[in-house]
């Protein structure tokens, strides 16, 4: 196993790039830590493919070095990198039975017999494969291949990582929540680096210790779930993670309050003010739909404002409201019903509130 390092490590697919935008992976430096449980989620086409390409070896980045324990390994090719990766579709072969394929990694390496025996079968039990590791696996469904081709990644117990670049598409929906616990206790049990990509955020959060957020190929933020939710580094990591994500209010800074329209100013804690004020960019005031409280009564709380719509989403209801000109999001808890049109009390409590300069958390 192995800490794997990018420095300065950046990748155009163009020959001659010209600009940044021509850059599917900006310069970036990352660490996946020795028998760290990653995901990597952002949007389709911000570059998570690139950067596992980059990292199993497929991809030669254009610039930078990527290191396995200090060791430059920028130019080696993927067999010597001791990395297995499993695809979005399945990648087997046809005419081989399920046994031979799961065996095909360690086989090609020379393992011994007893050890391919083993491995094989601790696999096939992990991935419910035992009852058809006779059959070829030409004759299978989609998910049966995928779950051979996830196995046939599993299968060597001497990888530096594992990769998976959403394997889990051609599954359905109960299969992956069984498969993606399968991999979590995989992960328990070996202690492999493991590195998930997605673009589902409840994939990510549910599967990662750590979930790294990718967007038009900058890494945005690297942190536990409760570090993405809570404290977005980024406007981006706050609208693309939580759902519905944060919800944003231009605003601008009059001593220790946060205007967000004519007649509301939000409190804010004294140090965070403070340095928002000697800020120059373009502010806004972050809070999470869950964190905002509805006060008993439309004259209490720090503004008033109107729902406009309700969804019932049976344990709580999600409100739109409108502050002066302006919408947010508010979770209702059960028990408090709310009408379109009713005027409500809002509170920003102030652990709550984060403000964004240029789309950055102001810290
Ligand atoms: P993701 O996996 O997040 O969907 P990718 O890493 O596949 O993103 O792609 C990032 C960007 O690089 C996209 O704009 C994509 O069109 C481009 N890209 C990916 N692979 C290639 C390639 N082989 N040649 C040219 N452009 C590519
Ligand atoms: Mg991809």
């Amino acid at each position: 196993m192995a800490r794997i390092e990018f420095d300065d490590v950046a990748h155009s697919y163009s020959g001659r790039p010209q600009s940044e935008a021509d850059y599917a992976l900006k310069p970036i430096a990352h660490t996946w830590d020795d028998g760290g449980a990653y995901a990597l989620l952002g949007p389709s086409g911000c570059g998570k493919t690139t950067l596992l390409n980059i990292t199993s070896g497929l991809v030669t980045p254009s610039q930078g070095r990527v290191l396995f324990d200090g060791e430059d390994v920028t130019a080696m090719p993927p067999e010597k990198r001791n990395i297995a990766q499993v695809f979005q579709f399945p990648v087997l072969y046809d005419t081989m039975t399920v046994e031979e394929n799961l065996a095909f990694p360690l086989r090609n390496r020379g393992a011994p017999k007893a050890h391919v025996r083993k491995r094989v079968r601790a696999v096939a039990e992990m991935l419910e494969l035992e009852g058809m590791l006779g059959r070829k696996a030409a004759n299978l469904g989609a998910e049966e291949k995928q779950k051979i081709s996830m196995g046939r990644g599993l299968v060597r117990d001497d990888v530096a990582a594992i990769l998976f670049d959403e394997p889990l598409t051609v599954i359905d929906p109960h299969m992956k929540w069984v498969l993606r616990r399968k991999l979590r206790q995989i992960h328990a049990e070996f202690g492999h680096t493991l590195i998930y990509v997605t673009h589902d955020q409840t994939e990510a959060l549910t599967f990662a210790d750590k979930v790294v957020v990718m967007d038009d190929g900058r890494l945005v933020q690297t942190g536990t779930p409760q570090e993405l939710f809570e404290n977005p580094a980024h406007t981006f990591v706050g609208y693309f993670i939580g759902s519905p994500g944060m919800n944003f209010l231009p605003c601008r800074i009059e001593g220790e309050a946060a205007r967000v329209t004519p007649e509301v100013a939000i409190p804010l804690p004294e140090t965070l003010a403070r340095r928002a004020a000697r800020l120059s960019g373009a502010l806004e005031l972050g809070i999470r739909p869950s964190r905002m409280e509805v006060a008993p009564t439309a004259d209490e709380g720090h503004c008033t404002a109107t729902a406009e719509t309700v969804e019932d989403l049976g344990s709580y209801a999600l409100c739109l409201v409108t502050i002066g000109s302006r919408r947010v999001r508010v979770r209702v808890p059960e028990g408090r019903r709310v009408q379109p049109g009713e005027r409500l009390g809002l509170r920003f409590p102030q652990e709550w509130v984060r403000l964004y300069c240029d789309n950055e958390l102001v810290e």
